[in-house]
């Protein structure tokens, strides 16, 4: 039977994101790879841009055009359309507005490796081996930059991570050099778990490549409480040891990037303030530039910050008025 259209804009589509088998989907909520719309080993990137246009036009008219947006639209409708990224019933004014603003590719995610040296406890790498979704472990990171060169000076930011651990693909860090080399406006942001950073050698050229900002996941202020969701393979005192060295090559470069942030995600058994306080201390001790807390949603979110957006707001600003 024909579903009914249901017009939607998605804040989401802001960007296009590019999976290590060089195949293009519309968002980072597309991890099965069911939005396929483009391959960067097949299109221009003026043709891809075309293609992202009209994907944009087409869920606008209705969200059951694209695979992914559709199973999205169901989920927000069971759940009683709680606010979100994204509207239903809007204005044409607001359509035109939606289609003007995203009427032409800005944002670029690339995952250059789906491989993670993790599998944490309930994330998308552990519930659906994502590799074994994509044709190719690994970008073609040549191929990568052909494709943008011509076109860096519209990218206004390159999201370097998707589903895999970046720095599991060796040429990640000489491709950030590339960009930033080529169009030095281009932000570059990579997440990582920072294990994959093992040697004094790769952080100076990771800092040399003059990356903008650079994202730690450390989920506990411990080795003990990162465990439960990081597993036994996270080592806390060696991400500790590769986080002060990053600052200290910041300061012998004299350099304000690359941004260094720890990430938390609380979950039911991290989000004591014994564990925060802990980890806002080494945050502060080793002199990064923040440290940012989030309620997950899957395994065991935080139940006392998942309803209290301003408690979980407030543990941030400490850090920064520290
Ligand atoms: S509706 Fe869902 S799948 Fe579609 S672009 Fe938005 S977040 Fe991505």
């Amino acid at each position: 039977m024909t579903k009914e259209k249901v017009p939607f804009l998605c804040e989401f589509m802001n960007e296009a994101v590019v999976l290590s088998d060089g195949r293009v989907t519309t968002c980072c909520m597309d991890p099965l790879n069911q939005n396929i719309f483009g391959s960067i080993y097949e299109d221009s990137f003026k043709e891809l841009e075309r293609k992202y246009v009209d994907n944009i036009r087409r869920v606008a008219e209705d969200a059951h055009s694209l695979p992914r947006c559709s199973i999205c639209y169901e989920k927000i409708k069971a759940s009683g359309f709680k606010p979100g990224k994204y509207s239903v019933n809007f204005s044409e004014q607001k359509k035109k507005d939606h289609l003007e603003q995203l009427s032409s590719l800005k944002r670029m995610v690339i995952e250059p490796s789906s491989i993670c040296n993790l599998k944490c406890n309930g994330c998308m790498q552990q519930r659906f081996d994502i590799p074994s979704y994509r044709n190719a472990p690994r970008l073609d990171m040549d191929t990568v930059f052909s494709f943008l060169e011509g076109n860096l000076g519209q990218i206004t930011t390159i999201r370097l991570y998707n589903y895999g651990e970046t720095f599991a693909h060796p040429e990640s860090i000489p491709f950030i050099k590339r960009v930033k080399s080529l169009s030095s406006e281009t932000v570059v942001h990579v997440a990582t778990n920072g294990l994959m950073l093992d040697t004094h050698e790769k952080r100076k050229r990771l800092v040399e490549s003059s990356v903008d900002r650079l994202t730690f996941s450390i989920h506990g202020g411990s080795q003990e409480s990162v465990e439960p969701y990081m597993t036994k393979v996270f080592n806390f005192e060696k991400v500790m040891e590769i986080l002060k060295d990053l600052v200290a090559l910041k300061k012998e470069y004299n350099a304000a990037q690359p941004i260094l942030e720890w990430k938390y995600l609380l979950f039911e058994w991290n989000d004591n303030d014994e564990e925060i306080s802990k980890a806002t201390t080494l945050a502060q001790q080793l002199g990064l530039d923040s440290i940012l807390f989030f309620v997950p949603g899957y395994p065991s979110p935080s139940k006392r910050f998942m309803n209290n957006p301003e408690q979980l707001a407030k543990l941030g600003q400490v850090f920064k008025q520290g």
